[in-house]
């Protein structure tokens, strides 16, 4: 029998932000808005990315707003 190592992780990248008008509903600090990018990699080899665009809190990293 052959055993397949299911080992699919995610790694999320903040490319570049500039700071919006807008704060943090959680930390209260300032929100910016983001070229993000997720690759997605199946047994350490990266497999997929997809790039999309989010406001953020660049202090404690909540997702404040998806444009995907
Ligand atoms: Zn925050």
């Amino acid at each position: 029998m052959v055993c397949f190592c299911f080992l699919v992780d995610q790694t999320r990248k903040v490319r570049r932000f500039k700071p919006v008008a807008g704060s943090c509903s959680r930390c209260g600090h300032g929100a910016s808005v983001a070229d993000m990018r997720t690759s997605t990699r199946f047994c350490y080899v990266p497999f997929y990315w997809d790039s999309w665009r989010a406001v953020i809190c660049t202090f404690c990293g909540a997702i404040l707003k998806s444009y995907r």
